[in-house]
């Protein structure tokens, strides 16, 4: 339901926290979030409101990164609960990815993965995208590359965040008939469904378009087609009050 990708030098789950709070009015039933750290990802999920993924945090501190991705869930494929919660995983716990919509050939897609010996966790419809991430990953070493070749082979709508413990300082997102907008900050990015999880950061925004890729570093926002070509997208200012 509610996106919110960050990279740069704040702390990624204060400034992913805020933003999934200022998405709160479209309505959700779980919450989570993923932080890289220490050469690895940690995550906390938690069914029902924010303040519940609140006390998750307090109770277990998160260790602090500077690259995340948060996620409020209005439930589709399986049931609000802690499991089901975004971000999901892929088994080796690197690629953690965060998905609005939803991809109408996932179970095609489970049972796939379930015979190269993948042990899904969830009900999702969204899960199959961690572990297919990881597989391309595991060939390319390049998440954009990855996430263009996994999109390839998904039906439906989506909005999809995603980030990996090897690719520490990149986050990455596609969008096919589901909105995804990045912003462009000074050493700093973001990447939202909504302009209102960034504006208290920048108002400069860029809109993706259909079957499009955009990768996100401190410095660079790179969008290409879902075949790594050139994409048009369309940047302005947010010069109203979200
Ligand atoms: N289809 C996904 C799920 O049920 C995403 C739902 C959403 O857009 O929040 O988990």
């Amino acid at each position: 339901c509610g996106i919110v990708g960050y990279v740069g030098p704040q702390s990624a789950l204060t400034v992913v926290t805020a933003g999934l709070k200022r998405l709160e009015y479209r309505g959700y039933d779980s919450a989570g979030v993923a932080v890289l750290a220490d050469g690895g990802l940690a995550t906390a999920k938690r069914a029902g409101k924010l303040v519940n993924l609140e006390k998750e945090l307090a109770e277990r501190p998160l260790p602090s990164g500077t690259t995340g991705i948060g996620h409020t869930r209005w439930a589709t494929h399986g049931g609000p609960t802690d499991a089901n919660a975004h971000p999901h995983l892929d088994n080796a716990g690197r690629v953690a990815v965060v998905h609005n919509g939803i991809i109408e050939n996932f179970a095609a897609l489970r049972e796939e993965l379930a015979e190269r010996g993948h042990a899904l966790a969830s009900e999702t419809d969204t899960e199959v995208v961690a572990h297919l991430l990881a597989e391309e990953f595991s060939a390319c070493a390049d998440l954009a590359e990855a996430m263009r070749l996994v999109c390839r082979r998904l039906e439906g709508a989506f909005t999809l965040v995603a980030v990996h413990a090897d690719e520490p300082d990149v986050v990455v997102g596609a969008r096919r008939n589901s909105p995804l907008v990045v912003g462009v900050g000074d050493g700093e990015a973001f990447l939202a469904s909504d302009v209102a999880a960034f504006i208290a950061h920048t108002r400069d925004a860029v809109e993706l378009g259909q079957d499009q890729v955009v990768e996100l570093r401190r410095d660079a926002v790179t969008v290409t087609d879902f075949d790594g070509g050139p994409a048009d997208v369309r940047e302005y200012h947010v010069d109203w009050d979200a």
